[in-house]
């Protein structure tokens, strides 16, 4: 596709296989893992990350993220190990932002040292703090924004900035913005990985990752890739590409029902604090509005001490407490007990993550019937 389509038209119709055969609407799956091989080109050989959905669907996440390049992986954390790996080498220091995916923090503290690259925690906005970490073996600065569970944000444009002048690479999760609402490539970030498990798949029910980025820095991410060996059924894939086709309707909504959720939550006296970078107390709304095209569909909030969020959320009728996030539906879950649980409680605690915080990750279900649920629940407390 060409042409300079919008965001919906690009979500529908990018990368489409298209069915030479029938005709038919959507694209067919090529379930095949033989093809033949005479006269393909080595890299060519199709089975691991290049087979006819793979390389399409591809093509979609590449033209969402205004880059080269995309390739589809098993899961996130598939992504970013592979990606990671193939950007740092033993003898390597890689500069990581302090409030991280449980997931990703602990692959970095559990698997770079037997790969012998060294690895400091930051807080990215710190510039000087990042600076003076930087030696002539650091290879990388990763980051996240907006943050989990917090929502804090890296301002791209400064950090990408400040890699440049020591020749730095840049890795930026996209997850939690998607590039609906953000494309760190736009600001200088070199490389973007997702897990496509949340808002790119949306609908809870697929397990699968993304790395979108130049050609050239594709390729040694492609042949880790191969190693490692996390690539993704085509069934799958064409689950993902057929969920992806919503995937601006869904964020619209999304986004607008956490601004509502989040307005609501910040007036209640029972709410301690509001994390959410749509709102104007959140202390880092400008950036919000210089980097972001839209705030997402995640907030999180802080009880007061007299709702614990256990209780409360033992009172919500239709807002689930499950893991994960970025379905259809709304979901909401303690860090505490979840994803932030294999951090020790220093490390939460130096994040400011406490045990009455919850995250929200916001449904397109109707906004008023979410903060119906959460009132009726409060009520049966309080
Ligand atoms: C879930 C998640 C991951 C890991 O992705 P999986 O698909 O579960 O492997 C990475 N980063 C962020 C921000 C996530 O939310």
């Amino acid at each position: 596709m060409k042409k300079n389509y919008g965001l919906n038209t690009i979500c529908v119709h990018e990368g489409e296989v298209e069915d030479k055969i029938y005709k038919g609407a959507v694209s067919p799956i090529f379930p095949a893992t033989a093809y033949a091989y005479h006269g393909a080109e080595e890299s060519a050989y199709p089975r691991y990350f290049n087979t006819p959905n793979q390389a399409n669907l591809a093509k979609k996440i590449a033209k969402l993220e205004h880059t080269e390049a995309g390739l589809i992986f098993g899961s996130g954390m598939a992504a970013i190990s592979s990606a990671m790996l193939s950007v740092l080498k033993s003898g390597d220091h890689v500069i990581v932002q302090n409030q991280i995916y449980g997931g990703t923090r602990n692959f970095i503290k559990k698997e770079l040292e037997s790969f012998n690259v060294e690895y400091d925690f930051v807080d990215l906005n710190n510039f000087d703090a990042v600076k003076s970490l930087v030696t002539d073996h650091t290879k990388l600065i990763y980051l996240e924004t907006p943050s989990n569970p917090l929502l804090e944000l890296v301002d791209l444009k400064q950090i990408s900035n400040l890699a440049k002048k020591f020749n730095l690479l840049t890795m930026a999760d996209n997850t939690f913005a998607t590039p609906i609402n953000q494309r760190p490539i736009d600001f200088g970030i070199d490389i973007v990985v997702h897990s496509a498990t949340k808002y790119l798949g949306g609908h809870s029910d697929i397990t699968a990752g993304a790395v979108a980025t130049t050609k050239k820095l594709m390729q040694p991410i492609l042949l880790k890739a191969r190693n490692f060996g996390g690539s993704l059924a085509d069934q799958t894939t064409w689950l993902l590409e057929r969920s992806m086709k919503t995937l601006n309707l869904r964020v619209q909504q999304q986004s607008h029902n956490a601004m509502a959720i989040a307005e609501y939550l910040n007036q209640q006296d029972w709410v301690k604090q509001v994390f959410y970078p749509g709102i104007k107390t959140h202390h880092q709304h400008e950036l919000a509005k210089m980097q972001m095209s839209g705030f997402g569909g995640m907030l999180s909030f802080e009880l007061d001490q007299e709702i614990p969020a256990i209780s409360f959320l033992g009172e919500l009728k239709l807002i689930k407490d499950v893991l994960s996030l970025g379905g259809v539906e709304t979901t909401i879950l303690s860090p505490t007990k979840t994803s932030h649980s294999l951090l020790s409680e220093s490390e939460r605690q130096a994040q400011g993550i406490t045990t009455q915080l919850l995250r929200l990750s916001c449904g397109i279900e109707n906004h008023e019937d979410i903060i119906n649920d959460i009132k009726q629940a409060v009520g049966k407390i309080t």
